[in-house]
């Protein structure tokens, strides 16, 4: 039988440190890494309000449980849980209601807010209005991540936040590298992974401190701590490029072992080059519907829900 190196059986196999580990050591391991990214991207301060953007499922979950153990030795820190309801029927609901299970467990203040809410209607509705006026089905993903980029960071806002964290995990940003790569996108990396030269009190910084967890190990660490986390999938998560990139990831992981992770690390030097190259701040204008900080005349969300005519549902906020 193998042995973790603590002497007890041995559960798990981390293929690209070469490790055997035991449950206890496993968990252990996954809390430390987390910490460890923490202080090596300096992600928060001892006094820092953290965001923290709870989806229900198993990645926000997992990390919501660590860092509860992580804030718990750091008194003056304060974390609040917000959750995005996009309104997608079937789906959201039940991810939310575990969301909220989750937080009343830990004794942790959960906020939610809903698009709704926000832009005066749910993802459900903007789809179908976008589908009816371009008569063919569109990439749901392209408006909710915008959407709901814009709102946590106005949640987050008025909730006094110092810092919005977020639970992506290894998988995810290498896909994302992949992804920006493809589209010849280089700039957006630097974006992506570093605290980026914006200077606006109105945007609030983004970190993600599961960044080099895989999401297998997520999953694991979930599991064997027998967190409830929503295991369904939302039923507009058909972005082409991204599965395609999943599948050809996962295939180059097996075959050689911290593939994931040397992407991150090369497109890390490269984030670093770009912002050597230019070190002038990006100064931000405001939208010039809702208020919102960005670089143009109208910000992305409310172009697109301007093409939707979906503009006037709603006040400027
Ligand atoms: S799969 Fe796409 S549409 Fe569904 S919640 Fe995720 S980003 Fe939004
Ligand atoms: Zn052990
Ligand atoms: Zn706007």
């Amino acid at each position: 039988m193998q042995r973790c190196s603590c002497g007890k059986r041995a559960v798990y196999f981390q293929k690209h440190s070469g490790q055997k580990l035991c449950k206890g050591c496993f968990i252990d391991s996954l809390e430390k890494k987390v910490r460890r990214t923490i202080s090596k991207h300096k992600m928060f301060q001892r006094n820092n309000r953290i965001a923290y953007a709870l989806s229900g499922g198993k990645d926000s979950v997992a990390l919501l449980h660590i860092l509860q153990k992580i804030e718990r030795q750091f008194q003056n820190t304060e974390m609040i849980a917000v959750t995005i309801d996009e309104g997608v029927a079937n789906y959201r609901e039940d991810a939310i209601a575990i969301a909220k299970e989750n937080t009343k467990q830990l004794g942790i203040e959960h906020e939610i807010n809903s698009f709704r809410d926000i832009y005066g209607a749910s993802l459900d509705q903007i789809i179908e209005t976008a589908d009816m006026q371009s008569g063919k089905r569109l990439v749901a993903c392209t408006y909710c991540g915008v959407l709901r980029r814009k709102a946590l960071n106005i949640v987050a806002r008025n909730l006094n936040a110092d810092v919005i964290v977020t639970a992506h995990n290894l998988d995810d940003i290498a896909q994302t590298i992949l992804i920006n790569l493809i589209r010849g996108d280089v700039w957006r990396l630097g974006r992506d992974l570093s605290s980026s030269k914006v200077i606006d009190s109105r945007m609030i910084p983004r970190v993600k401190p599961a960044r080099e967890i895989p999401e297998k190990e997520l999953t694991l660490y979930a599991y064997y701590r027998g967190l409830n986390y929503h295991g369904g999938s939302c039923p507009y998560s058909v972005e082409a490029l991204r599965g395609d990139i999943r599948n050809f990831l996962t295939l180059m992981e097996a075959k050689r072992p911290s593939s994931l992770l040397s992407l991150l690390r090369a497109s890390e030097k490269i984030s670093k080059t770009l912002q050597l190259q230019s070190s002038q701040p990006i100064n931000l204008g405001s939208c010039e519907y809702c208020n919102e900080p960005t670089q143009r005349q109208l910000c992305k969300a409310c172009e697109l829900l301007g093409n939707l005519n979906l503009l006037g549902e709603n006040e400027p906020l």
